[in-house]
């Protein structure tokens, strides 16, 4: 990594096309309706500095998974209205993201207004990392900014393709992104301490096995525990669990001994006898045939809570049960607690752990609460992610 990436202190953007890769992948209710712009206001400070600087913005995004085709509902207008809303600048919302009539429209936009390309995922070349549609994509800018921080950890079109054609620059989205997990990750204050929940044990492993080198105290909860549990000899009943996971959990748990990191598992559990919210809920100590782990006990609550008080450092990705249903939130609200109680440096990432804080209404108690799931789990498991890399690589 021989190239420092850049950032916009480090662009003049007076009278230049801005082409600015922006993660505006937002949730729509059944109505049509946008029910949560939290991704669209993380982009504004970038506009914002583009549009204050003199240059022209012209932002691409994805939303959901039109797998290569136009689809009607899949559109990006109605991102392009509320960002109006948001800015107060004309939005313009185009109905492709390449092309002549693009690269004229492009070229014809007035100083202070933006202009919001067609979902680049209407495309099948964006998620292969086609070169030539990136060579299209590179036409409609001078120069590029990644502010897509949620979106870097792929090698598609408009995240790396582009930033090897164009002088190229991190927004500020993506540097405070950057920089709250370089506090985490580079020299943290000790102790640092993970909690990780959820329910893919697979998806969490690596990371656990990555950071079971460095952080004092590994705190796992939700679904992915029971397969820790059962490779404990646990007693599980119908709980979540991956049995073809169980040799790599158990090497997970030899490592955690040998590097001295505290790897906490539940010790007690709010069960239920069905996979649904209206269940009847008991807490036990050992889980019985026939009932499911559903979330942490109260014991563990309190384990979990005071270990991250403790920490200086505290980062937490995933939820500790299913905090969907009100019968089994409490353990992800009191870690959610714990964390906007640490006087530590604090760091939330992952959708699901992101929705439940948003839920409790602690947002403004975390000192970072990230916009990227799989990306945060990438650079917490230790991998460059391909959209930085991208950036790092021109002069
Ligand atoms: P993930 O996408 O792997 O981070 O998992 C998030 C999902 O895990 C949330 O929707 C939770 O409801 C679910 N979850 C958490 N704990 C459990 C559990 N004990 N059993 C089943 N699902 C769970």
């Amino acid at each position: 990594m021989s190239h420092a990436v850049r950032g916009l202190e480090e662009l003049d953007p007076a009278g230049k096309r801005v082409l600015c890769r922006v993660d505006f992948n937002v949730p729509f209710g059944d109505d049509g309706k946008i029910t949560d712009d939290t991704r669209i206001r993380a982009a504004l400070p970038t506009i914002e500095r583009i549009l204050t600087g003199g240059g022209r913005p012209v932002l691409m995004s994805h939303l959901g998974r039109p797998k290569g085709e136009v689809v009607a509902n899949l559109r990006l207008s109605p991102v392009g209205m509320r960002l109006q809303e948001l800015t107060g600048h004309p939005v313009r919302s185009l109905r492709e993201s390449i092309g002549e009539e693009v690269e004229a429209a492009v070229a014809g936009a007035e100083p202070g207004t933006v202009t919001l390309l067609e979902n680049v995922r209407f495309h099948a070349g964006e998620t292969k990392g086609s070169p030539e549609l990136a060579a299209a994509f590179a036409r409609l800018g001078d120069v590029f900014v990644n502010d897509a921080f949620g979106t870097s950890h792929r090698d598609h079109a408009s995240v790396c393709g582009v930033a090897r054609l164009l002088p190229s620059f991190a927004g500020l989205l993506l540097e405070r992104e950057l920089a709250a997990f370089d506090r985490v990750l580079q020299d943290p204050a000790r102790p640092l301490v993970a909690v990780l929940g959820g329910a893919k044990v697979s998806d969490k492993l690596p990371v656990i096995a990555s950071l079971v080198e460095r952080v004092d105290a590994i705190l796992v909860g939700g679904g992915m525990a029971y397969t820790f549990l059962a490779a404990q000899g646990h007693s599980i009943g119908t709980s979540l669990v991956q049995h073809d996971q169980q040799d790599a959990v158990r090497a997970n748990l030899a490592r955690a001994e040998a590097t001295g990191c505290r790897l906490l598992l539940p010790v007690d559990h709010v069960v239920g006898e069905a996979f649904a919210a209206e269940t009847e809920a008991r807490t036990v100590d050992e889980i019985p045939a026939g009932w499911m782990g559903l979330d942490i006990g109260p014991r563990t609550r309190e384990l979990y809570g005071a270990t991250i008080q403790s920490g200086r450092t505290v980062v937490w990705n995933g939820p500790m049960g299913v905090f969907e249903w009100e019968s089994f939130r409490a353990g992800t609200e009191a870690v959610g607690r714990a964390v906007c109680d640490c006087e530590g440096y604090t760091v939330v990432g992952g959708g699901d752990s992101v929705a439940a804080i948003e839920l409790f209404g602690w947002a403004d108690e975390i000192d970072h609460v990230s916009t990227g799931g799989g990306a945060s789990l990438e650079l917490l498991e230790g991998k460059a992610l391909p959209g930085i890399e991208a950036l790092r690589a021109r002069d």
